[in-house]
């Protein structure tokens, strides 16, 4: 395997405050990062002091978006134990994404290898407050600088970590959310199903104008306006009287973690879990005749985000009275305390 060096900062920062992490505010003292040449393999692989990136400037990623990152997280458990959340799933992700953006995914055990060192490295950045972890962003760019329009022969692949708490400032509380029927974040053929930094450039202004409006997140609907996809940057769950539905992967919907998780936790309950495709028009329906219960979203740095509301066509639907409902915080509870280590780990979610 590609040999790692560690360089040490000389200048360690001083930790910010447990109570006030935020998300994705906070940067460790060390990175990681390893560099890829067509022909030469995998080089330079180091942990090394948290700094800017030195970049060609005609760099495919600037130029043809050549990005892909991918979300995980590590824990400090109350035993002390320092453990990852399903890093295998965060790679294979991560290599089917290289795969489609025409990217070099690192060799699995220079994956595993450089996250465990970096961890090391910045062992103590792990928080260990209520609702606290450390948020991993491993990130692919294509470095070869060259205008041709053509795949990078270069990767560079980088690991930064950031101390965070609850994603959302208000804690869990249901989100508003906006279905949009204007923009979409993808398409069937298009990037949807794997973490490429330009499905989130696609993002940015429906997520804009929906908080304009007063609205947390965007209910993304598919090409036809119709079919459900994802809420924000997660997948979305349904509850009704009968059967718990979130959308069939459909090739523009990114398969989450999370989601993978709720699912498996769904079927150990006995719980009628069904991935099918659902329209806004049905989910509509089912709030008007009471059969809609609950809604929320899944994804690494929230677990779950409950719905309050829904906005359609001019009109605000409520959902459970706005309040978050018992399944909701039922799976919630039941993964961060695996994730905590305060409760036993059936699935083998914990390394
Ligand atoms: N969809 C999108 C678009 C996302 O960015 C995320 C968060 N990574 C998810 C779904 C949820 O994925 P995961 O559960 O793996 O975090």
């Amino acid at each position: 395997m590609t040999k790692i060096n560690t360089t040490l900062t000389k200048n360690p920062k001083n930790l910010p405050p447990s109570d006030k992490l935020g998300f994705g505010q906070y940067f460790t003292d060390h990175m990681f990062v390893a560099k890829y040449r067509e022909g030469q393999g995998w080089y330079d692989a180091e942990i090394l002091p948290y700094s800017p990136l030195a970049l060609d400037p005609a760099a495919s990623v600037f130029h043809y978006g050549q990005a892909l990152f991918e979300g995980m997280k590590a824990f400090r458990q109350d035993s002390g134990e320092i453990v990852f959340f399903r890093p295998e799933f965060n790679y294979d992700r991560l290599c089917e994404g290289a795969a489609r953006l025409c990217l070099e995914a690192p060799p699995k055990e220079l994956f595993m290898e450089g996250l465990k060192k970096l961890v090391e490295a910045d062992e103590r950045w792990i928080p260990n407050g209520p609702n606290t972890s450390l948020y991993i962003r491993p990130t692919l760019i294509g470095s070869e600088g060259f205008l041709g329009v053509r795949p990078s022969h270069e990767t560079i692949f980088f690991i930064i970590l950031s101390p965070v708490g609850s994603y959302y400032a208000e804690g869990a509380k249901p989100v508003r959310i906006w279905a949009e029927e204007t923009y979409l974040r993808a398409a069937p053929g298009g990037l949807g199903a794997v973490k490429a930094g330009a499905n989130y450039a696609s993002s940015l202004k429906a997520a804009l104008a929906a908080r304009q409006k007063g609205y947390a997140q965007v209910l993304w609907l598919d090409v036809e306006h119709q079919g459900i996809e994802e809420v924000g940057t997660m997948n979305v769950f349904f509850v009704m009287d009968k059967e718990i539905v979130t959308p069939a992967l459909n090739g523009s919907i990114l398969a989450g973690g999370t989601r993978g998780s709720v699912i498996q936790y769904l079927k150990s309950k006995n719980l009628p879990i069904v991935e099918r495709k659902i329209t806004i028009t049905e989910v509509i329906e089912k709030i008007k005749s009471g059969e809609l219960k609950e809604a929320f979203g899944t994804g690494t740095a929230a677990v779950v985000s409950p719905i309050g509301v829904i906005h359609y066509q001019g009109k605000d639907w409520d959902i459970n009275k706005g309040e978050t409902g018992p399944l909701s915080t039922q799976i919630f509870t039941e993964i961060t305390s695996i994730q905590r280590g305060t409760k036993a780990d059936p699935f083998n979610w914990i390394t």
